[in-house]
């Protein structure tokens, strides 16, 4: 059985209370004997709210490190210090980064690498446009992203990896995956995982789900066989929502 794991990601948003009022909240109400629970706050508030968490058993991650430990990369952080600041785990690859920043296959790999080499979990993103799935590409699309991303990661390495199936299309604007194509994707994201590091490892992978997940949608993907949790964006940014999606996934898991 894969413990179900459910990140927030609050992309840039979020000043250093703001970010400690929340996490105070997910920590005293989240159910986290049963699904491991995550948030990723910016940078700036990660120490600060790496104190609130303490207590709790709420991950901390960064929303993306450099694959250098150190060095002349102006406005970049380095994974050693994410670590420093409380961190556990690093998503990596968001497509906001691949789109914005230019981030490509090569990067997320090398940063995935540096990520592991000091000990963090990594959340690989992927996921295709609107106009590639509109145009029969979303298997080949997505293929290529997690053979080149996980291009010579030992098979330790892929034990501290889960892999967020993201559509682009179907982030932050409301419109969801319906719960069997989401699946489709899941099946055969574990599928490639397994002809590069066999059947254990990939039963055990968690692939998460990501794009514009809502109370309303959470027990129907949530109940699908190779969804194994979710990466949620706006939903994470207040309370009351992101302790409904998870209650949410609690009901949709058998006991
Ligand atoms: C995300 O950015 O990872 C995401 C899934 O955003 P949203 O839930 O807002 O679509």
């Amino acid at each position: 059985m894969r413990m179900p794991i459910i990140f927030g990601n609050w992309k840039m948003n979020k000043r250093i209370e703001e970010a400690q009022a929340l996490a105070r909240g997910i920590a005293a109400e989240a159910p986290t004997d049963r699904i491991e629970v995550g948030i990723a706050p910016p940078f700036t508030a990660l120490q600060a709210v790496s104190e609130v968490l303490k207590e709790s058993r709420v991950h901390l991650a960064a929303q993306n490190v450099h694959w250098e430990m150190k060095g002349a990369h102006t406005g970049e952080i380095s994974p050693e210090f994410v670590v420093d600041s409380g961190c556990d785990y690093a998503i990596i690859g968001h497509s906001e980064r691949r789109q914005q920043f230019g981030e490509t296959n090569n990067t997320v790999n090398r940063k995935l690498k540096s990520s592991f080499s000091v000990g963090l979990s990594a959340i690989l993103c992927v996921g295709e446009t609107l106009e590639e799935r509109e145009g029969g590409r979303t298997e080949e699309l997505v293929e290529s992203q997690v053979r080149k991303c996980l291009d010579r990661l030992t098979r330790g390495d892929i034990t501290k990896l889960v892999i967020a199936y993201e559509p682009i299309w179907a982030i932050g604007t409301g419109r969801t995956a319906a719960p069997e194509q989401a699946q489709q994707v899941h099946q055969f994201i574990r599928s490639i995982v397994e002809d590069l590091y066999g059947r254990e490892t990939s039963s055990n992978l968690r692939i998460q789900y990501g794009g514009s997940v809502k109370p309303e949608n959470a027990f129907s993907l949530m109940r699908e066989a190779d969804i194994d949790g979710f990466l949620v964006g706006g939903a994470s940014l207040e309370l009351e929502s992101f302790i409904q999606i998870l209650g949410k996934s609690l009901e949709a898991m058998p006991e």
